[in-house]
């Protein structure tokens, strides 16, 4: 008899005996449906060898449903797939779902049936069908994504199809994507340039793994290097993956490479709507959608010939998925390439001393560009003392910067001031009694945002209106907004320049692709002077009459005081920095602090990178973090502060002794309270050769937890709230 072992699409089961039925072929990596007590499952055929589990006698074996008429997963992915689940300790099942889709586009149906307003007005125009209406407008989708865009519930999209003012379309999902050309508009490359692309070339040429460190000052080509690369793979036929870390930054990228190319690439990222996802990815499977550029939810997809992959700005945070499976784009990115046996080029302009270690020791190969193109110069970086020359009372603005906008304003060239903070104040309390206003579930201040006037919390999204009395002591039109955000900012620009034209660019402010474009279309027509922006503006944007950035509070990255804080601050304000000066026309930088001589601060106006990253690196060498040593955090949570409390001291208690390894905790995470949930955290900290993995495993294996408390294990964290 024939037998089958599979994963299924269910974290909290192991992997599960079927028969095969007559007349049914599979092979490892196939996609199949199992039965399971009165429920059908998604799964996928895994070598039994990989996957020891009981065995289960042939007669109690249920034969499989069906099996999906498309490739099977590839080894390399499976391959990929199990090192992921082992090294960030998380269900093979969760890591598996993000190489598969919804079962619609298994299913191979050519077309999908969705939504979109006619323009017929109905006869009872309820506020909220007027709503929908007017968010929708052009845009398609499922009935459930056009209730989400109206913020509505699916009955009212439901009710405006019956008075026909929504109506049903097809839409083919299987057309066939433009096939970008590896010749439609290549640039004349400098000779720095040249000599990295020939070295690229090569790489893709051999077809086998070599990791790149692709270093280049912002505004020295990477980009057009890196296009290179994907025009050879395209010349081989073989399929392309773009990493980038910012949905935001999808739009200009796909217009950029499609200048380059003729043709935009594949998108994949969450703002998709359920059709493009499915023709995206049974595209991605065939092989046909030849360039793919993605969040990191794309690297896990089954491509059918990968050749090439790039990560984007890849020092960025925003790697790190924090939820879920909690893995490094960046990391698992190389191990794919390696597994793969393919080329994988990390760019940046700020490498993270992880990836510098890894070029330094010879594991990966670093290219440099050192000059920005065309013989664009960086800008003039310098300090703005905050305690020699303050603002004005109530105001964020030094008078340096001022003067300098003000300037900028009279030479009509364009200005962006980088605050890493939304809303308008980041606490809000009662100047009458001292009531601060804090999330209900999260140990966090709610954030005034005014132009909505909310107040948010910007870790579980909890929203109330701004009230105009304390709650606590009643006193009417008490309530003063402490400190900044980038909305109190706009507010004094709006003061001291009333003439200029101010734009605000947060998540608040561009939440889709289609926003990013009208900003950066309303940029390049010179219809704004200053930006206000959140490090969403930090990247990727080329805006050749920007001329001068403020960084508004340097410090505020310094404060948390984690292990990479003065490397973030560092990232951060040096690519924030690079938006300055693109063009022919010269930019400077102002960094306002309260502590210019700090080394982080001395760095970035000396421009000493190098030293900067050497001292960082040997403060980690010394302390044994990462590159050096190992972390891991375990995350203890729940709704019960007592129950938290008594796993986190039982996981405590039971921490087994290494050479070699030490565990810090239990104690109160940052974040003490997130989302309604008591949280508790323990630090493993080991040497580089400790199995910290495999030690975490056996030891919370042995325990048992009460169903309530979720145990989380965040290997390499990023976070330490
Ligand atoms: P990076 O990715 O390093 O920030 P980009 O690739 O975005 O740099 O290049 C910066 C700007 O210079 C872009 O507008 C790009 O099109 C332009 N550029 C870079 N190299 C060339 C080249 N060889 N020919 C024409 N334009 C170039
Ligand atoms: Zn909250």
């Amino acid at each position: 008899m024939s037998r089958a072992r599979l994963i299924v699409l269910n974290s909290a089961l192991g992997p599960l005996d079927y028969r095969v039925p007559q007349g049914m072929t599979v092979a490892p990596g196939s996609i199949v449906v199992a039965p399971l007590g009165p429920r059908q499952l998604i799964g996928v055929v895994w070598e039994p060898e990989r996957l020891p589990t009981e065995e289960v006698g042939d007669n109690r074996l249920r034969p499989l449903l069906h099996a999906y008429d498309l490739p099977p997963l590839a080894a390399p992915l499976r391959r990929l797939i199990e090192w992921t689940s082992d090294y960030y300790l998380s269900p093979i099942a969760s890591v598996l779902r993000m190489a598969l889709p919804s079962s619609g586009a298994l299913d191979g149906a050519r077309s999908i049936t969705e939504y979109r307003a006619t323009g017929h007005v109905p006869g009872r125009l309820t506020p909220q069908r007027a709503q929908a209406l007017e968010r929708i407008g052009d845009r398609m989708g499922l009935v459930r994504e056009l209730a989400i865009i109206g913020g509505v519930s699916d009955g009212v999209i439901r009710g405006l199809v019956k008075t026909g003012a929504i109506e049903a379309v097809e839409v083919a999902i299987d057309d066939p994507y433009p096939v970008p050309d590896p010749d439609h508009d290549p640039p004349a490359l400098e000779p720095a340039q040249t000599d990295v692309a020939a070295r690229l070339h090569e790489a893709v040429d051999a077809g086998r793994f070599a990791p790149f460190l692709l270093d280049g000052v912002t505004g020295s080509g990477k980009t057009e290097v890196y296009f290179e690369a994907i025009a050879e793979s395209l010349r081989h036929s073989r399929q392309t993956l773009v990493l980038l870390p910012e949905i935001a930054l999808t739009e200009p990228f796909l217009k950029r490479f499609a200048a380059r190319f003729g043709a935009e690439p594949v998108a994949w990222h969450s703002g998709l709507r359920q059709s493009q996802r499915r023709r995206a990815w049974r595209a991605i499977q065939s092989g046909e959608a030849r360039v793919v550029v993605g969040a990191r939810s794309a690297l896990f997809l089954p491509y059918a010939n990968l050749g090439l992959i790039v990560v984007d700005e890849a020092h960025e945070a925003s790697f790190k998925q924090e939820d879920g499976v909690q893995y490094h784009a960046r990391d698992v990115a190389v191990m794919r390439a390696k597994l793969e046996e393919i080329p994988i080029v990390l760019a940046s302009a700020t490498p993270a001393i992880e990836t510098r270690h890894m070029a330094e020791t010879g594991v990966y190969t670093e290219l440099k560009l050192p000059d920005r193109y065309g013989g664009a110069r960086l800008p003039d970086m310098a300090a703005v003392d905050l305690l020699a020359s303050p603002p004005d009372r109530g105001r964020w603005l030094a008078p340096e910067l001022v003067r300098a906008l003000e300037e900028n304003l009279d030479a009509e060239e364009q200005s962006l001031l980088f605050l890493n903070r939304r809303g308008y104040a980041p606490l809000t309390l009662c100047r009458h009694c001292g009531y601060r206003f804090q999330c209900p579930n999260c140990t966090a201040w709610m954030v005034e945002h005014r132009f909505t006037r909310r107040l948010a919390c910007h870790h579980c999204g909890h929203i109330m209106p701004t009230p105009h009395a304390c709650p606590k002591c009643k006193e009417e039109d008490s309530l003063v907004a402490c400190g900044p955000g980038v909305e109190r900012i706009a507010d004094e620009v709006a003061t001291l320049f009333p003439d200029a034209r101010a734009a605000i660019v947060t998540s608040d402010t561009i939440w889709s692709p289609a926003k990013a474009a009208e900003f950066v279309a309303r940029m390049e027509a010179g219809e704004i002077d200053i930006v206000i922006g959140t490090q969403l503006v930090t990247k990727g944007y080329h805006f050749p009459n920007l001329t001068l950035v403020g960084v508004v509070d340097a410090d505020l990255g310094l404060s948390g005081g984690d292990l990479r804080a003065a490397e973030r601050t560092f990232q951060q304000i040096q690519q924030v920095s690079g938006r300055a000066g693109r063009g022919d026309k010269h930019g400077r930088v102002l960094v306002q602090t309260h502590d210019p001589n700090a080394p982080v601060m001395q760095a970035l106006i000396g421009g000493d990178a190098e030293g900067f990253y050497a001292a960082e690196t040997e403060a980690r060498r010394l302390a044994g973090m990462p590159p050096f040593g190992r972390l891991a955090a375990i995350i203890v949570s729940s709704e019960d502060q007592a129950e938290a409390t008594e796993v986190a001291r039982l996981i405590g208690r039971t921490a087994p002794r290494h050479d070699n390894m030490a565990v810090f905790g239990p104690a109160p995470a940052p974040l003490a309270m997130l989302r309604g949930r008591h949280r508790l955290r323990l630090l493993v900290h080991a040497a580089r050769a400790v199995p910290v993995q495999e030690i975490i495993r056996t030891w919370l294996d042995a325990l048992t937890f009460p169903r309530s408390v979720r145990v989380a294990v965040d290997v390499d964290p990023y976070s330490f709230l």
